[in-house]
């Protein structure tokens, strides 16, 4: 079995949506809802898995905070609604399908084929 194929878990993520209008934030809003102002106690969370498209997807070729350049940085669509900046992997670009997983207490995208949950 090679890397690519090793069992590995679809992060869950934790994710606010506000009753007044609708937003999604991910990771959840702590401080409130960042279009209304809606009070934090007040906004639904839920979990959901980190799976999505990968929507747009760029190579960073300098080193920022503690990783090694080149990497890739990509804004992920989940499938629950809401957007995530995050680092993926280099087989990820554009159109990709994606799914998060952790590394070193952070998230990575990597393509969906490659994460098979055990
Ligand atoms: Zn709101």
């Amino acid at each position: 079995m090679n890397e690519a194929t090793t069992p590995r878990h679809t992060l869950r993520v934790t994710m606010s949506r506000c009753p007044n209008d609708g937003e999604l934030a991910v990771p959840a809003d702590t401080l409130g809802c960042r279009r209304c102002g809606n009070e934090p106690s007040h906004l639904e969370t839920m979990t959901v898995d980190a799976r999505g498209l990968a929507e747009a997807v760029i190579t960073v070729n300098r080193p920022i905070g503690g990783h090694e350049a080149p990497y890739r940085f990509g804004e992920i669509r989940l499938d629950a609604g809401p957007m995530v900046r995050a680092l993926c992997s280099p087989a990820v670009s554009a159109g990709t399908r994606v799914v998060g997983i952790e590394l070193d207490e952070s998230i990575l995208f990597e393509i969906e084929e490659a994460v098979v949950d055990a």
